[in-house]
């Protein structure tokens, strides 16, 4: 059996092409955190990180500091057999970061790959050859958007941030895209927790009376207020999306018992890895909650990993996956507003 003999980490730049910004923060480019791992058997495989501080509290350094003095003593030493065991007996007890967790489950799955002779699609399950994507409408001043839709003709489903505009603002930005994009073109909106439970009703019904066509209004008030979401489906004909109000099972559990969510968006770096996402979509299976699968702005390999999850579990939905879009240096490919695999 193959053993963990050795982990290090580095951290390297990939530029934006263009600044994304959101109600919660505004980057032009990433510091991916790499995790390596090293068998006694001579492979060297690693996963990704990116510290999101404004969204799930996870800076550099601390990602930093859990690979230097927690995960290496996790893995180091350790039999390995496959990720999923592996992470559940030695990773996800232990007190660190999700994201550097989710780092470190990434290498474990790609180490999987490589000692079972499959590649990581085969390992996760995907059948699927290309999955779409909306793409993201960055929070922007009302002049800006028939720009940015133009530089995104080739997707047909927008992911607009909207923030602290007022609320005319808000229903105008909307109402402009559809009129740009047209009829068909589908139209969610994720404030990141910028509104009341007051704000999101009226924006909800603001848009309903004038027809806009919202597919799904996302986390718009404070991830703790898992009530409040379910004040406003309840007020509301717009399905609700929870996303930093999602991290767990448990959370989901949550969301379910209070009627507070339609959907969830699961993302890796969240939940603290892969094997937990998994987790989390076997749950909303069973409970009937639909899921969308999304990412940070991040490398890659974790936007790699959502895109194969997706093409899995829910292959014939929209997920949220233009983050390599984003990126100046991506391998991945999109056309048509899928990506390819
Ligand atoms: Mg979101």
């Amino acid at each position: 059996m193959t053993k963990i003999v050795e982990t290090t980490y580095r951290v390297r730049r990939e530029p934006l092409r263009t600044s994304f910004s959101t109600s919660l923060r505004s980057i032009n480019e990433l510091s991916v955190i790499e995790f390596h791992i090293k068998t006694d058997d001579g492979i060297e495989v690693f996963g990704e990180s990116v510290e999101t501080p404004a969204i799930t509290g996870d800076t550099s350094a601390a990602i930093q500091s859990d690979f230097d003095l927690r995960l290496s003593k996790a893995l180091i030493g350790k039999e390995f057999e496959d990720a999923a065991s592996f992470y559940r007996a030695h990773i996800a007890q232990i007190r660190t970061t999700n994201s550097a967790k989710a780092a470190a489950d990434f290498a474990l799955y790609e180490l999987q790959a490589v000692v079972s002779g499959k590649s990581l699609k085969e390992v996760l399950g995907c059948l699927a050859t290309q999955v779409k994507s909306d793409v993201t409408i960055p929070l922007t001043e009302i002049s800006e958007i028939p720009t940015l839709l133009a530089a995104r003709t080739e997707f047909s489903i927008f992911k607009v941030k909207l923030g602290s505009e007022d609320m005319k603002t808000r229903v105008n930005k909307v109402q402009l895209i559809r009129e740009i994009a047209g009829a068909e073109a589908g139209i969610r909106i994720d404030p990141n927790q910028a509104w009341s439970v007051d704000e999101s009703i009226t924006f909800s019904e603001e848009t309903e009376r004038l027809g806009l066509g919202i597919e799904y209004l996302e986390q718009p008030i404070a991830a703790m207020n898992k009530k409040g979401l379910a004040q406003i489906r309840k007020m509301s004909g717009t399905k609700i999306m929870a996303d930093e109000a999602l991290y767990t099972i448990a959370d989901l559990e949550l969301l379910h018992g209070l009627n507070s969510v339609d959907l969830i968006n699961i993302k890796t770096l969240k939940s603290g890895g892969i094997t937990p996402a998994l987790e989390i979509i076997a749950r909303a299976k069973e409970l009937g909650v639909a899921f969308s699968i999304g990412t940070m702005m991040e490398g890659d390999k974790g936007i790699l990993a959502a895109i194969l999850i997706a093409g899995a579990h829910r292959p014939d939905y929209c997920h949220d996956l233009d983050a390599a879009w984003w990126a100046s240096n991506t391998r991945l490919r999109y056309a048509k507003g899928m990506v390819a695999i």
